[in-house]
Order: structure tokens, then C-alpha cells, then sequence
């Protein structure tokens, strides 16, 4: 289905949660790009490049890209053409000073967010989730490690997690069950942003 009003979607959740398979499903569904902040630093550090050499030091160890480097990495990519007719965030914004950026950025441009879709899962849920793909070939990752899953998953919490209240403050936030298989939370996500 095409889309004639831009949709902006911001998908917030921990490590694990389902964020990229369903923003992949998303993309297909309204034809507009998943923009996965990892997935664009893990091509950097494919390619080489400083920004990538230096993303791999954070990455291994759990941590997060400084605010003003990865915000604008996410900038660059949003002014890019693909995106003038809305897009879906993934991983980005995960800071309350990336939340802030970005809405200096929309309201810089006179552009609004749909809807912050907030992933709920449980800390054993995640847990498994990250353990499962530690063993599938064909969803690891080179910055997958059991050692530091707690880590990220502490960061989660401590960094990412006060933004739900910012963006339920602004009346955007969307809570969703993220338990359940890849349909059952596709139907949720997708009835409750009804755009
Ligand atoms: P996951 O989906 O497992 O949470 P991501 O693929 O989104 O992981 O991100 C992998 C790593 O990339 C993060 O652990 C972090 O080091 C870095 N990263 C991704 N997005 C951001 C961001 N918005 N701010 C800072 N660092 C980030």
C-alpha cells in the first residue's frame, strides 16, 4: 500500500524486542525505508571508515555512540530522497538528547512524528531472545555476545527507557505487547498506529 500522508515512526525497545523484524514488516506494508541506527553503523564498520572504526569500540563493549555522532549519521540519512514521503526510526532516538534532537530537527522542517511505538518485554523474554540468536547462524551478528547483553540491556534501561516518558508527555507514545509471534505483534503495531 502506498502512502499519500508521510508516516514518521520512532519504534522504541530493548535489545531483542522485535524492533527490526517488524520495522522490516512496516516498510513493506506503507513503502516507506526501515532506518535501523545499527544496521547503518555495522555497514560503517563493514565498510572501514572512521566513523565505523570508531563505532566498533563502542559496539563491542555495549555502550553508546556519543549523541551528537550517531545523531548526525541518522540526520543525513532522513534528508536523503528516499525518505521525503515518511520513514520508520529503529534503534534511534535512544537518549532523551538524541528524543530532543530530533525534535529540533522535525520542528525545524514543520514535520511531526505519527507515533512512538514503545516495545514491552519482559527481562527473561529478552534474555532468551538474545541467547536464541547467539545460536541461529542466520540471525547473529558480529557485535552479538553473551557477555555483554546485560550490559546493553542495563543501558536500556538506564538511557532509553526515560524516553517513554517523554514522548507519553507529547501524547505519541504507543504501547505495544511485544510477546507473541511476528504476526500477533504486526496486528498490534498495526492497529494501534491506525494511520
Ligand atoms: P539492538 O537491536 O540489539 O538493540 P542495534 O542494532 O540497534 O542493537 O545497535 C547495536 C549497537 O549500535 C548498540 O549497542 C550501540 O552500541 C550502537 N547504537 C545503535 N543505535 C545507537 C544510538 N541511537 N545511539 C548510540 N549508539 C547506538
Amino acid at each position: 500500500m502506498k502512502q499519500e500522508v508521510p508516516i514518521r515512526l520512532v519504534l522504541v525497545g530493548s535489545p531483542g524486542s522485535g524492533k527490526g523484524t517488524q520495522g522490516k514488516l512496516i516498510e513493506k506494508k506503507y513503502g516507506i525505508p526501515h532506518l535501523a541506527a545499527g544496521d547503518i553503523l555495522r555497514q560503517e564498520v563493514a565498510r572501514g571508515s572512521e566513523l565505523g572504526r570508531q563505532a566498533k569500540v563502542v559496539m563491542d563493549r555495549g555502550e553508546l555512540l556519543a549523541d551528537a555522532i550517531i545523531t548526525s549519521v541518522i540526520e543525513a540519512r532522513l534528508e536523503e530522497s528516499d525518505c521525503r514521503r515518511g520513514w520508520i526510526l529503529d534503534g534511534f532516538p535512544r537518549t532523551i538528547g538524541q528524543a530532543k534532537a530530533l525534535e529540533r530537527w522535525l520542528a525545524q522542517r514543520g514535520e511531526n512524528l505519527t507515533a512512538v511505538v514503545a516495545f514491552e518485554l519482559p527481562d527473561a523474554e529478552i534474555l532468551k531472545r538474545l541467547m536464541g540468536r547467539l545460536t541461529s547462524s542466520v540471525t547473529k551478528r558480529v557485535d552479538d555476545d553473551p557477555a555483554v547483553h546485560q550490559k546493553r540491556i542495563d543501558i536500556y534501561r538506564r538511557e532509553t527507557a526515560p524516553i517513554f516518558g517523554f514522548y507519553e508527555g507529547k501524547k505519541l507514545l504507543v504501547k505495544i505487547d511485544a510477546t507473541g509471534t511476528v504476526d500477533e505483534v504486526s496486528r498490534r503495531i498495526v492497529a494501534a498506529v491506525k494511520t
